[in-house]
């Protein structure tokens, strides 16, 4: 039984789509219907802007107390935390992520909200020094009414890291959960609901984002727009909402490198590439998936890399020795399959998968895939395959590694391996990208949470998490005081 309920949530209540229409969402371990779930059209939407319209013009929500806003949120976080197997367990089967990551995942939620419940009051204007007769000051006010389309790669922890922010600072927020993986954000909306988040300020519209994405982009009545999917979906949704001036946040596609000097631990940087660029199957912005390797240890890296990749365990994402499940869709199989293809054509060599694993269908896995003999200009190694597929490069030197990790149009994350501190230090400051780890495959928002989150060029626009975040739901406004008679 999978206890979520599937309507819309809408002004504090779950409701039927106007339309009465629902639409499939499936489980990809098995390709079986999960749930029937209601369908968001263009009237739910006006319904559900109305209803944020009047949470946020006619309050409370936008006027209490910071701290009080911060209690709320606080609950909302107690009952992730209360609600972690469950919560998982529905991750899992809608979007094939493993139980292990979606547990962590989940836990990860709670921490955001707690982390927002915290910061809620802690972000704020200041004064500016204007002489005796003057004072300037000020003030951080939220934004208004927040439309935040979020992705199926990390449907629960997505949706927290936009709605916990927006709330805190007094948002009234439309979320628009990805069609493949609409049910934890309707887990969360219910979970809102219940912790004491008034009517109509979290709104839950999980719906067709074609149809919705331009209105929710032309309407004048949304102030702001928060979006992680594909690059080219954020820039359709930057250009349709430019006229209206509106607020926009995106986080987008990556295609992080992976840079592996000869002087690293190559043992464990090989390990860490597996992770790195196979976990959640390689789906996700982060997924350092060109790796650049030294010359003179480029073989061996491969060799342990490729032992390491073929021990990942992968199979059904609802065993919790299971390391890599199942992609969302059968479309996303099809996508990294044609990638592998276009990839050898262009003459990368493979060493590992490039396929589907014996003995896992119907589900739609794919093998961990390593490629080799490509070159930088190769589509395998330039764009986002969104699945797992890595793609290892040798080079000469340290200008050459950095030269090619930056020629890239995405610029969200990388990472360096070496035990020259100076080394390290240089290239951090040498690479275009929003993040970068060092002698590790993770993000520091896998382990704090609090750290921004964001990329360079196409990668996105803002920071997302810590008290970054709160600047993408808030507004400037500055006072000025004449005190002389
Ligand atoms: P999209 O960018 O299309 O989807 C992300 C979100 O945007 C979903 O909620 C989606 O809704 C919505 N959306 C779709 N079209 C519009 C629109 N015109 N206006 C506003 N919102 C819209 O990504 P896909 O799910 O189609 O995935 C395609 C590829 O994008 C992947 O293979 C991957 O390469 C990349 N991707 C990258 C992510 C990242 O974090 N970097 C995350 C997700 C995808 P709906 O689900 O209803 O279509």
């Amino acid at each position: 039984m999978l206890e979520v309920d599937t309507r819309l949530l809408i002004d504090g209540e779950f409701v039927e789509a106007r339309s009465g229409e629902r639409f499939k969402t499936y489980e990809p371990a098995t390709g079986a219907v999960l749930a029937q779930v209601a369908k968001a059209g263009s009237e739910d939407l006006e319904r559900a802007v109305a209803a944020a319209r009047q949470a946020f013009d006619e309050g409370p929500w936008p006027k209490l107390p910071p701290f009080e806003r911060g209690q709320v949120l606080r609950r909302i976080a107690d009952r992730i935390r209360a609600g972690v197997d469950r919560i998982a367990e529905v991750e899992t089967r809608n979007g094939g992520k493993t139980i292990s990551d979606s547990r962590r995942e989940v836990e990860g939620a709670a921490r955001v909200f707690e982390y927002y419940a915290g910061a809620a009051d802690k972000f704020f204007g200041e004064t500016i020094p204007m002489g005796e007769e003057r004072l300037d000051f000020t003030l951080r006010e939220p934004i208004g009414v927040v439309a935040q389309i979020t992705p199926w790669n990390f449907p629960f922890l997505a949706a927290s890291w936009k709605a916990a922010p927006a709330l805190a600072a007094g948002c009234a927020v439309i979320l628009k959960p990805a069609s493949y993986t609409p049910l934890t954000s309707l887990l969360l909306g219910a979970i809102g609901r219940e912790a004491g988040v008034p009517r109509g300020v979290l709104n839950v519209l999980p719906g067709p984002g074609a149809e919705l994405g331009e209105r929710v982009a032309t309407h004048p009545l949304i102030d702001k727009i928060a979006f992680t999917g594909e690059t080219r979906t954020g820039a359709a949704l930057l250009r349709a909402s430019a006229e209206g001036i509106k607020r926009v946040s995106l986080e987008l596609g990556g295609k992080s490198p992976n840079i592996v000097f000869a002087d690293a631990d190559i043992g464990k940087a090989a390990a860490a590439a597996v992770k790195g660029g196979f976990g959640n199957a390689g789906q996700s912005c982060s997924a350092r998936t060109r790796v650049y390797v030294e010359r003179r240890v480029h073989d061996a890296f491969v060799a342990a890399f490729a032992e390491a990749a073929e021990r990942y365990r992968v199979g059904d994402p609802l065993d919790a020795a299971t390391e890599m499940g199942p992609l969302v869709s059968g479309a996303q199989l099809e996508r990294v399959k044609a990638y592998v293809e276009i990839g050898v054509a262009e003459g990368a060599r493979l060493v590992i998968g490039g396929g589907r694993p014996s003995g896992l269908a119907p589900g739609n896995y794919f093998a961990p895939t390593i490629l080799v003999g490509a070159n930088n200009r190769m589509r395998v190694v330039q764009e986002e395959i969104f699945g797992p597929v890595v793609v290892v490069i040798p080079f000469d030197s340290e200008a050459e590694a950095v030269a090619m990790a930056n020629d890239n149009e995405y610029g969200l994350n990388a990472s360096v391996w070496t035990r020259d501190l100076s080394k390290a230090l240089r290239v951090v400051r040498a690479l275009r990208t929003g993040m970068v780890s060092v002698n590790s495959h993770g993000s520091a928002s896998r382990w704090g949470l609090f750290a921004p989150f964001g990329g360079y060029k196409k990668s996105g626009l803002g920071r997302e998490l810590g008290m970054y975040a709160l600047a993408l739901y808030t507004e400037v406004k500055n006072v000025f005081v004449e005190l002389a008679d």
